[in-house]
């Protein structure tokens, strides 16, 4: 099967890549025929507002690095602006300006009613000791304090973040505006100190309600995940739960050895999941992820999935756990091979999701039980595959079905028609 492409699908940066899809829906939806003269496509394809603050950290032996750390409000039209704030070495200003983009359609295509952001700190937080990441993400906070707020751009964990930073940063935020008390400026948060339980398991657990969606029933379904990070260890713990067999995880950083473990008769998720650095890997990452498998789950990063691996690809369906982990070659060559492709913007939005649900606990100071939580998330992760998965009938894409859907609804927004 051969598809027809409103524009060319090349290999790029990731911000190229999220455009190079946002860019092809735009044409679909048509919105600038339907919009005339108010240059729509543009508008909500340039951010709102990059930022870039350089942030001094005092390294416990004295020493000082300066760092540079990074917001972008891609889009309000919905609400306020969301996303997380991502620690890596990689977590550059386009980095953020690419994952503060698919934030927008994320929220827009789950119908929580907020924006898209997204911030950035280029540091490798691996080896930052822990007072050393305290000061860094207060000094985050600091940087970038007037921006934020629970009604303005709410934060949250991404890579290389987590719910003790969240709480750091939330502490860092009231003292600044002198010790008003502010939950909802950050979500992710610890239990106990405004966090939502389910919040830590969302993404992953979404990631499994999305692939049930597709597929029914996973008992006995193989499974291949990439990243054993936060996404993808709670997607193996609930897919194994499932009855489904996994029969591999990839993660260099973690298993050592070729980075990948393997069992074809499937792994013991249960055992990994409580202590996964006792785990040697047994198989090189780089054939793991092109095993023969039901589903693969890529939840690690970016473009893992590209022209130079593509055609080893074996997996029947992928759900995309990480942000952006196919190109745009690689995505339409597996589509025109069959394979079903469930885009980042609707498989990885269990995070935000219970990030809204945290949201509004906040604001009305009473607290749900995990298992309400789990049950919405299970809900809405299923009623947004249902629609993408309906209206894509006819395309058979997705991630173009995706984007078309949350571009519409973000157009359509007041604030757009009308405004100058
Ligand atoms: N960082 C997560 C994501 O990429 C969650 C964002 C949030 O909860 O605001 O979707």
């Amino acid at each position: 099967m051969k598809i027809k492409r409103g524009i060319e699908f090349k290999e790029g940066s990731f911000l190229e890549n999220v455009n190079c899809y946002l860019q092809e829906a735009i044409l679909k939806t048509n919105l600038d025929s339907r919009f005339p003269k108010q240059n729509i496509g543009e508008r909500i394809m340039i951010p709102d507002r990059s930022v870039e603050n350089k942030i001094s950290l005092k390294m416990d032996d004295g020493s000082t690095r300066l760092l540079v750390g990074s917001r972008v409000q891609h889009n309000n039209n919905l609400g306020p602006y969301k996303g997380g704030i991502r620690f890596d070495v990689d977590a550059d200003l386009q980095h953020t300006q690419a994952l503060a983009s698919n934030m927008t359609w994320k929220c827009a295509l789950s119908e929580i009613p907020f924006g898209g952001a997204k911030g950035g700190l280029v540091v490798d937080p691996r080896i930052l000791s822990e007072s050393e990441l305290e000061r860094v993400s207060k000094g985050y906070i600091r940087a970038f304090a007037d921006i934020l707020g629970p009604d303005k751009d709410i934060p949250a964990p991404d890579m290389g973040t987590n719910a003790q930073v969240m709480a750091w940063m939330r502490s860092r935020y009231e003292d600044i505006y002198h010790g008003v008390i502010s939950p909802g400026i950050v979500t992710g948060k610890p239990v106990g100190f405004g966090g939502s339980h389910g919040r830590t398991q969302a993404t992953g657990f979404g990631v499994v309600f999305c692939a049930e969606e597709l597929l029914g029933n996973l008992k006995n379904k193989t499974i291949v995940i990439q990243g054993f990070g936060n996404v993808g260890s709670h997607a193996a713990l609930l897919a194994h739960r499932k009855g489904a067999k996994v029969i591999s995880l990839i993660d260099p950083y973690l298993f050592g050895g070729g980075g990948a473990l393997f069992n074809s008769k499937g792994l013991d998720v249960e055992r990994i999941f409580k202590n996964p650095r006792d785990f040697q890997g047994n198989m090189a990452a780089e054939d793991a992820i092109c095993i023969k498998c039901d589903i693969l789950m890529p939840c690690a990063k970016e473009s893992e999935i590209n022209a130079g691996n593509m055609k080893k690809i074996q997996a029947k369906v992928i759900i995309e756990g990480a942000n952006g982990p196919l190109t745009p070659p690689a995505h339409n060559y597996l589509l025109e091979k069959k394979v079903i492709i469930a885009p980042d913007i609707m498989a990885n939005a269990g995070g935000v999701i219970v990030s809204y649900f945290e949201w509004l606990q906040n604001k009305q100071g009473e607290y749900w039980d995990e298992s309400a939580i789990i049950s919405r998330l299970e809900r809405k992760m299923k009623r947004i595959t249902k629609k993408t998965f309906l209206y894509a009938k006819k395309n058979e894409d997705m991630r173009l079905t995706a984007y078309s859907i949350a571009i519409n609804a973000v157009a359509q927004a007041k604030n757009v028609i009308g405004a100058q």
